[in-house]
Formats: C-alpha cells, structure tokens, sequence
C-alpha cells in the first residue's frame, strides 16, 4: 500500500524504522533477528537504506598495495523482497543517485516495480568516504530532484529509451529527506527549503527527516515547511544516543546539535550502559512529546540494532 494512504488511514501516530544491509558476505539472519523483536509494534512499513561504493585497499601480493572500488553493504533490494515476504508489511528502499548511472538507477527501479514495491525514498546519498565532496556519475543524476525526475517520468510510462513499444508505467510514492537543522552543504535554511519545496511540487509525497534531538527544532522546521506551501506530511526520524563517543561523531557524520542537556547528562555517565540508558530515556521524551502533537508516524534509526529502540517503543506504543 502506498505509504500516504497508510498515513491517511491512520487513527494514531505510527511506528516505523530503518535497518542497514549486512556487509558483504554476512547472513541475512542478523537483519531477521533485528527485525523480529520490533514486530510487536506492528510497523506498517521498515526502511532498508542503500550504500554506494567505498574504495578499499587490498594487498597486492608483491608488498604493494592496490585501490578497489567495492560496495560494502549490497543487498538493499535483495533486502526488501525478504522483508515483503518473511512479514507481509512494505518495504521502502532508499534510492541514491551517486554512484549509479542512469540506466542502472531506471533497471533497479524496473526489478522494484516488478518485486511489487510501492514505496521508495529518493536522495542524493552521500560523497565516497575517501573523498570530500559527492561528485555524481558522469552518466547519473547530480540532485534528488533528478532522480525523482527520472522516477516522476517512469511513473508517466517514460522511460529512458523512448522507442519502447508498450512501456508500463511505475506507480511509485515517492519521499524525500527533509532537514531540521539543514543540509550541510545549504547556504541557509530557507535555500534548503526552497529545493525541498521544489521536491515536493515535482511530486515527492512525504518527508522523512534527518535524526534530531531538540523537538523544537523540528517544530520550527514544520512551521516554516508549511509556511512555504509545502503540506506533504513530514516523519521525524530519531535516533537514540547510545555511547559518549557519538556526542562528537554524530554532529561531524549528521551535521547535527545535541542539546546542552544531553551532553551535560551523558558526560556525567560512567560506562556507555549508562548513556544507553539516557539516549533511551531521552528519545522517549522526545518521542511522547512528538506524537501529543500529533506526528503522523515515528520513524526511528535502528543501526540494524534494535534492543534500544525496542526499549523506547515499549515505553512509547
Ligand atoms: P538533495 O536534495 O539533492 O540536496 C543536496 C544539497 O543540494 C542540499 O544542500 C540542497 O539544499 C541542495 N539542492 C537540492 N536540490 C538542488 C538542485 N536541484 N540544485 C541545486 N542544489 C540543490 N544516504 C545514503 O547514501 N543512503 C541512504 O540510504 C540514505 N538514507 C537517508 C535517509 C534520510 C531520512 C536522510 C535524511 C538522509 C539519508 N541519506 C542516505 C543521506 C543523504 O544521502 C545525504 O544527506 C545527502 O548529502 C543529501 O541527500 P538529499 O537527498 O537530501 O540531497
């Protein structure tokens, strides 16, 4: 089912989240078994995100080493057709444009179609780790709002070839990432809403967000999305802070702020048990706070590991 009409359906706030593939050649199992304990909270849908090439270095037998180009994590469609199957719920994948070149992305898009997937969530993804800044394929797409182009147009029956004979149209719902405290690479937040917006008159249907610590920030984002005309439901994403090392590395990865409380309250931990424990308790405030002001659903980042945020569902649904 489409995800808007499961959000329109909704009598209540929803419970979703978001898993990572195994590293090449892991088993499938560790997904499962991240999975299954959450099931309890009957999520409508799990995202599954996708991850572009790392370029690793590998002895070369003769005490050189030599670059690679590998994907460390595949797997994402592969991913959503088990979860389709083993649960009977949707699975929405993550699309990226970089990395892929057009034809790739329509192909992974044609196998989606065929799989019977009805939700994805279309981004630019990220810049290869080794290097600074995202440089698109020479043949792929260099924005979201080019690859959700490119997937507007299948949904109309284009495709790249324009001499097929009988071309099926995709029936695609289509989210975006939206971001409370800005995408790093925006002059202003206004600058990045006005793509976003622009996203969403190309005809993204939902926004799912960037993970966040302070509410408000996210109420003021709301506020100035619709300010702006942009009225397509928007999805907090969070995620619970779990040891002191990511009071540094998720502001450096994410592009985020954690609130003055927070920190103040995880330096005083002695052991990473107890900032577990505060990231739980805090992403449970957040959490209640949210759904009394009536979020559509939430979607919580789970790092394939879900003992944490079964604990804040528990404490939430
Ligand atoms: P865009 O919307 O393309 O925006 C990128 C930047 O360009 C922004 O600064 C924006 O303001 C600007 N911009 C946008 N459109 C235009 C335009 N047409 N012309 C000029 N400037 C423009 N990454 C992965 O690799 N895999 C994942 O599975 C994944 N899942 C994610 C899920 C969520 C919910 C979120 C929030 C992020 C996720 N990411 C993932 C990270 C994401 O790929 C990065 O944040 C990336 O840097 C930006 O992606 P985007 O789709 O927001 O890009």
């Amino acid at each position: 089912m489409k995800l808007t009409q499961r959000l329109q359906n909704a009598k209540k706030t929803l419970f979703s989240f978001e898993i990572i593939p195994p590293l090449k050649g892991e088993s499938i199992a560790s997904i499962f078994q991240a999975i299954d304990p959450l099931m309890e909270f009957k999520p409508p849908f799990i995202d599954v995100t996708y991850h572009r090439e790392e370029y690793v270095y590998k002895n070369s037998g003769n005490g050189l080493l030599a670059k690679q180009r590998t994907r460390k994590r595949p797997g994402t469609v592969g991913i959503c057709a088990a979860i389709m199957n083993k649960y009977h719920i949707d699975a929405v994948p993550h699309l990226i444009c970089g990395g892929f070149n057009k034809e790739e992305t329509e192909n992974a898009l044609i196998d989606l179609h065929f799989l019977g997937v009805e939700n994805i969530l279309v981004l630019r993804g990220d810049a290869v780790k080794s290097e600074g800044a995202f440089v698109p394929h020479p043949d792929g797409h260099a924005y979201a709002t080019d690859l959700l182009a490119h997937v507007m147009d299948m949904n109309q029956g284009k495709y790249l070839d324009d001499d097929l004979l009988n071309p099926d149209p995709t029936n695609f719902c289509v989210g975006v990432a939206g971001y409370p405290e800005k995408h790093f690479e925006a002059p202003n937040l206004d600058t990045d809403l006005r793509y976003l917006k622009m996203k969403v008159d190309m005809g993204a249907q939902y926004i799912v967000t960037q993970m966040f610590f302070d509410n408000q920030k996210f109420f003021k984002f709301v506020e100035k999305c619709r300010e702006m005309g942009i009225n397509v439901p928007i999805i907090p994403g969070l995620k619970p802070l779990a040891t002191k090392a990511q009071l540094s590395v998720l502001p450096r990865i994410f592009h985020i702020d954690i609130p003055m409380d927070l920190v103040a309250a995880a330096e005083k931990c002695k052991t990473n048990a107890e900032v577990k424990q505060l990231g739980i308790e805090w992403c449970i405030a957040q959490s209640k706070e949210l759904m009394a002001q009536g979020v559509p659903c939430l979607h919580y980042y789970t790092m394939s590991k879900s003992d944490a945020v079964y604990k804040i569902a528990k404490g939430v649904f």
